[in-house]
């Protein structure tokens, strides 16, 4: 490209294409924040962009713009008052349905029980919803692990800091009221042993009366509170991704991802295995669900084990099966083989005669 035909822009200007609309945008770097209106199209901020692009290689591998993912009714999702710049989007998408406090359909995270029609999802989004549940927000992320199937996918978003541990405002809340009190804004609390406390200086995102501010959480602590519900595959998205305008100053309330347990499996494709001339192959996949090391030994006609693999999953051919022997393959969590994960049998069809 020679000097006169390059388009010119000023010091610092960013050209991105959002992810959501579609749209080509530019904006200055200096102004781009997390919560930034910074799309032309669809006002959408880095924060919603971030997590579109979270959830895009997160369920296919690739960073797509929404316009561009595949429809699949087949996925099952379910936002936490998703903004609606991508809500709606994504229901053309997927069988998605956002959720709110207020309104149906009803969704309080904070719950002891959910509601069925709201579990067996293959992905969740809360962004920015977690800092207001009211404690302990343990049960926030417990709740969520059992919405989801299996391996299911959890985009959380939320304001942190990198201290060490989250500074929890109101960690005694019980039965509690945000009143009014001379022009000054207070939130009265009965504990659940009977204390009467008064806080004053209260916080609130999206101006005062709408959600509270029950907490600033640390990276350190989402982490763990993620591994207490059984998550695994942690991820912090960290890294800009400047082609779609997902980009901030600070180093700190980046997107996170993590997935569901799933139950160890041990699964033969082909099994029973066709019938035909020499020996034949089948291959096999295994998951421990939780990363941990797996190691799949095989026996044949019930005689003595021998090593076949070891990896958190993986799918490895077997090609030594033959008609009149029995191959059972049995996943292990260690060498000694102290605990039995899953198993499956492999046989071969005789010849049709
Ligand atoms: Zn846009």
């Amino acid at each position: 490209m020679d000097q006169a035909s390059a388009i010119s822009y000023e010091p610092g200007t960013l050209c991105f294409r959002c992810n959501i609309c579609g749209e080509h945008c530019q904006t200055a770097l200096d102004r781009l924040g997390r919560e930034e209106v910074s799309c032309k199209g669809c006002g959408s901020s880095p924060r919603a962009r971030a997590i579109i692009r979270v959830l895009s290689t997160q369920l296919f591998g690739k960073n797509l713009l929404l316009s561009d993912f595949p429809a699949r009714r087949d996925i099952r999702g379910l936002g936490m008052t998703d903004w609606k710049g991508y809500a709606t989007r994504l229901a053309e998408k997927f069988s998605y349905r956002n959720t709110y406090y207020h309104q149906e359909p009803r969704l309080d995270i904070s719950a002891v029980e959910i509601p069925a029609d709201l579990l067996s999802n293959d992905f969740v989004i809360s962004s920015e919803v977690f800092e207001h549940v009211v404690p302990p927000v343990s049960r926030a992320f417990e709740n969520v692990s059992k919405m989801l199937k299996p391996g299911g996918l959890f985009i959380l978003t939320v304001p942190y800091t990198n201290n060490k541990d989250t500074i929890e405002h109101f960690p005694e809340l019980y039965d509690f009221a945000v009143v009014e009190d001379h022009e000054a804004v207070v939130l009265r609390n009965r504990t659940r042993k009977g204390v009467i406390q008064e806080f004053r200086h209260l916080v609130f995102h999206g101006g005062p009366g709408t959600t509270l501010e029950m907490r600033v959480f640390s990276e350190n602590s989402i982490i763990q509170h993620l591994r207490n519900a059984a998550f695994h595959a942690i991820k912090v998205h960290r890294e800009p991704d400047f082609a779609h305008g997902v980009w901030w100053p600070e180093s700190w309330a980046f997107p996170i991802s993590a997935r569901s347990n799933m139950l160890p499996m041990i699964i033969a494709s082909p099994n029973p295995v066709p019938a035909g001339e020499g020996t034949a192959t089948t291959t096999i996949t295994w998951n421990t669900g939780d990363d941990t090391m797996g190691y799949v030994y095989v026996s044949v006609n019930d005689r003595e084990e021998s090593f076949f693999g070891r990896a958190p999953q993986s799918s490895t051919a077997a090609n030594w099966i033959q008609t009149g022997f029995r191959y059972q393959f049995r996943l292990y969590d260690g060498t000694e083989r102290g605990k039995l994960l899953a198993e499956t049998t492999v046989t071969r069809n005789k010849p049709s005669s």
